[in-house]
């Protein structure tokens, strides 16, 4: 039997994201003060170090930033996934977010492909936010 693969555990900065994930919707939290975009959750604003973080809803569109190709599970958990591809994906709204790609070949994948991010059900109540690819206009 394969092992379990590690599965989101939601903490007090986190549980929005997670609450709206299980909703379809990606959630990230955008600066009151200089508007930054912030991703993952935080309680305070990296940049001017405001307290006062909202809530936003991301069209869930983006770009590749860059990826890489696994070929050697990292645990046995992954063993029958390999080789699969983990992307930095740059969300239009202006946040980053690392994530798998989930195209069919993994030879295929570019930088500057474009993605929408969707959500994968697992053994949790918290999908699991994936990239799958757009195909080019
Ligand atoms: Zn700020």
């Amino acid at each position: 039997m394969t092992p379990a693969k590690p599965l989101p555990k939601p903490t007090a900065e986190t549980l929005p994201f997670w609450q709206a994930a299980a909703q379809g919707k990606l959630f990230f939290q955008r600066c009151t003060t200089c508007a930054r975009a912030q991703f993952p959750p935080a309680n305070h604003c990296p940049a001017c170090g405001n307290r006062a973080l909202q809530w936003q809803e991301s069209a869930a569109n983006g770009s590749i930033h860059s990826h890489t190709t696994v070929h050697r599970a990292p645990t046995a958990a992954f063993k029958d996934d390999v080789p699969y591809v983990i992307a930095l994906i740059d969300l239009d709204e202006g946040f980053r977010m690392m994530m798998n790609w989930r195209g069919s070949d993994p030879a295929s994948v570019r930088i500057g492909d474009r993605v929408r991010v969707v959500f994968e059900a697992n053994a949790s109540p918290w999908p699991l936010p994936q990239a799958v690819p757009v195909p080019a206009q």
